[in-house]
């Protein structure tokens, strides 16, 4: 009996310092296993109550309870601490609130595009679209620019093994459509184009906005009244246009539209280098080669085309100076456009 308290003593202390079950579970084995030291000394219970009375069996059988007893409050407790520290490192508090889920906009470019649509659907022109990698003739053979013409050094192409190329312009979208559609026909295509090139105006991949109508009497003076319609409503004020002489392979004649600045109304600033006037886009009558060329006779019909850069009527209308900024997908400049509306 004197022998014993100690002993049970040794066994509660090992089970206290227990912390986790595997070491619980070697303790258990080591007093109470089938070679544990306490029921080793119980294996000759028989014997020793025939021999020293049944004092010492009883204290071997209470010291056996106490050890099984604390066995299983330490196990209790290990449970309970190891669900604690697993609670406490999935914590969810249902009551903080959200994160906010921001609003998204639409980029600049596209709401100019879509603006361009609206109002030239308003004028009676269909918005068509064509594939970016085009072969030579669309791009180039059809529009009056043949192998070798001087115009194709003016586009800086990016071709690739088989020949076919990056579109440099959105004007094979027209090809194509009049050649299927014939005439008469009024199209816009807006759209991406390519060109090697880049620096503070110029980005290798830009958009591009042309225009093609084609009927019977279509007049120089029809494209006029249009382009200065639609340019006036794009920026929604009025503004004065001019025409200069220039050169298309595929139209003729051919000319450079300019707007009075829409910043200082023509009075001249850093935006329009002083001159009052903004250059916005190039036009012409569709040369008869082209019109040939979709199948379309030209003693019977006529018809115009322009084109301009969506990405730098986005940046008059919308403001920025810098054309990278619409391609470097900056949250802090696209934010800003976030409450416009096409
Ligand atoms: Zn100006």
């Amino acid at each position: 009996m004197s022998e014993l308290t100690p002993l049970t003593g040794e066994a509660l202390a090992e089970i206290a310092a227990c912390a986790d079950l595997a070491a619980l579970d070697a303790v258990r084995v080591r007093w109470l296993g089938k070679k544990g030291r306490i029921t080793e000394q119980l294996k000759h219970s028989g014997k020793r109550v025939a021999s020293e009375g049944t004092e010492t069996v009883v204290a071997l059988q209470a010291a056996r309870q106490a050890i099984e007893g604390a066995l299983a409050e330490r196990r209790a407790a290990i449970g309970a601490a190891a669900l604690a520290r697993e609670i406490e490192a999935g914590r969810l508090d249902v009551t903080l609130p959200g994160r906010g889920e921001e609003p998204g906009g639409l980029h600049p470019v596209t709401l100019a595009r879509l603006r361009i649509e609206t109002l030239f659907r308003r004028a009676g022109f269909d918005v068509a679209s064509g594939p970016e990698i085009e072969d030579d003739f669309h791009n180039f053979g059809a529009l009056n620019i043949p192998a070798n013409h001087p115009a194709r050094a003016m586009h800086d192409t990016f071709y690739f093994a088989d020949g076919r190329l990056l579109r440099t312009h959105t004007s094979p979208v027209q090809i194509r459509a009049l050649r299927e559609r014939g005439a008469p026909l009024a199209v816009i295509a807006p759209g991406r184009v390519y060109r090697c090139d880049s620096d503070i105006t110029h980005s290798p991949m830009f958009h591009q906005l042309e225009g093609l109508a084609v009927g019977e009497g279509v007049s120089f003076a029809n494209m006029k009244a249009v382009l200065h319609g639609f340019m006036e409503a794009f920026f929604e004020r009025d503004l004065a246009m001019r025409l200069r002489p220039s050169y298309f392979p595929f139209t003729e004649p051919s000319a450079e539209v300019d707007m009075s600045c829409v910043f200082c109304q023509g009075q001249g600033c850093r935006v329009c280098k002083h001159s009052g006037w903004l250059e916005l886009a190039g036009c012409g009558m569709v040369h008869p080669h082209v019109l040939e060329a979709c199948g379309v006779d030209p003693e019977r019909y006529t018809g115009y085309a322009f084109g301009a850069g969506i990405d730098r009527l986005a940046m008059l209308r919308y403001g920025g100076n810098d054309l990278r900024l619409f391609f470097e997908n900056d949250q802090r400049f696209l934010r800003q456009f976030r409450a416009f509306r096409a």
